[in-house]
Order: structure tokens, then C-alpha cells, then sequence
């Protein structure tokens, strides 16, 4: 499954070069090509999925099993003891490449980044049955 317009795609064909870094049979690790730190590696599905939703099981284990056998690489190689593993999971949360792909990016106490909370400046405040009814609907649904 490949977006001939899709520039992930386009590295995992060999079409476009990337600093590969590992793979296995369903998942390819790559140097971002504009690192938020020293080391920012992207973890991504060899088929062109969108969202995490969108991939299969095959998929997804691939992804995420790639992503921390290279996060511990990933921090002894660029001599650090954090990375901050993240998704934009659609265009609305920040996606500019719509590919499946898991940021590792190395952190250190003072990279001038914050926690995930730090990039939230406005909050919801939302009442105790507010969140057990969210919490309740969300169950119902899951079918996992
Ligand atoms: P997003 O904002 O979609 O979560 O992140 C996309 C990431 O892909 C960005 O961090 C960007 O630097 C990286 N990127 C975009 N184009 C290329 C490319 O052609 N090669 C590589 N290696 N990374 C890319
Ligand atoms: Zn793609």
C-alpha cells in the first residue's frame, strides 16, 4: 500500500533517500530531516496508513516494538537519559506528513522544551460526572 505522493512513502520505496537507521519486516526508522534535538528519529509503518486507528495489528506492533528497541539506542548514542516520544495523530493535532509516523526526539533537563502539559495553554475544567460520563461512553465503545 503505497501514496505515490506521500514523501514517507517515497523513502520506504527508496525513491527518496533518508538516513536509515533501522527496520524490520513491517516498520523503518529514519533521522528527521529538520531534528527538534540532536538524534530526532521518526519511527513509521512500511504501508501508508494515516492514523494510528487506520493501521492493523501487524502494523501497529511493528511500529511501536521498532520505536523502543531504538528509543535506548537512541539515548545511549546521543549520551541522554529521555526522549519524548510523540504522534500528531491527524492534521488538527499539528500532522504535516499524513503517514503514520512516531517522533523520538532526545531530551535533556535543559533543552528549553516542556512536558506535554506546556503545550496546552488553555484547559478544559470539567466536573467529576462530566469525566465519568466520558469515561463511561468511551468504554461502551471499545471493542478491544
Ligand atoms: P509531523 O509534523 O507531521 O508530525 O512531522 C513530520 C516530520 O517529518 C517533521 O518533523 C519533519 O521535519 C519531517 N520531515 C518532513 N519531510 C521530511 C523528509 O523529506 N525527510 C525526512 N527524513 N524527514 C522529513
Ligand atoms: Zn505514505
Amino acid at each position: 500500500m503505497e501514496d505515490a505522493n506521500c514523501i514517507f512513502c517515497r523513502i520506504v520505496s527508496g525513491k527518496t533517500q533518508a538516513r536509515i537507521i533501522g527496520e524490520n519486516d513491517n516498520a523503518l526508522a529514519f533521522l528527521d530531516a529538520f531534528p527538534l534535538s540532536v538524534g530526532h528519529t521518526l519511527v513509521i509503518p512500511k504501508a501508508h496508513y494515516s492514523k494510528v486507528q487506520d493501521m492493523n495489528r501487524t502494523y501497529s506492533c511493528a511500529v511501536f516494538n521498532l520505536t523502543c528497541e531504538l528509543a535506548a539506542i537512541l539515548e545511549k548514542t546521543v549520551e541522554v537519559n529521555a526522549s519524548t516520544i510523540a504522534i500528531h495523530n491527524g492534521k488538527d493535532a499539528g500532522q504535516e506528513v499524513p503517514h503514520v509516523h512516531i517522533h523520538i526526539v532526545p531530551r535533556s533537563v535543559n533543552d528549553g522544551a516542556g512536558s506535554i502539559h506546556s503545550i496546552f495553554t488553555i484547559r478544559p475544567k470539567l466536573s467529576e460526572e462530566e469525566m465519568d460520563l466520558l469515561s463511561n461512553k468511551m468504554k461502551k465503545s471499545l471493542t478491544i
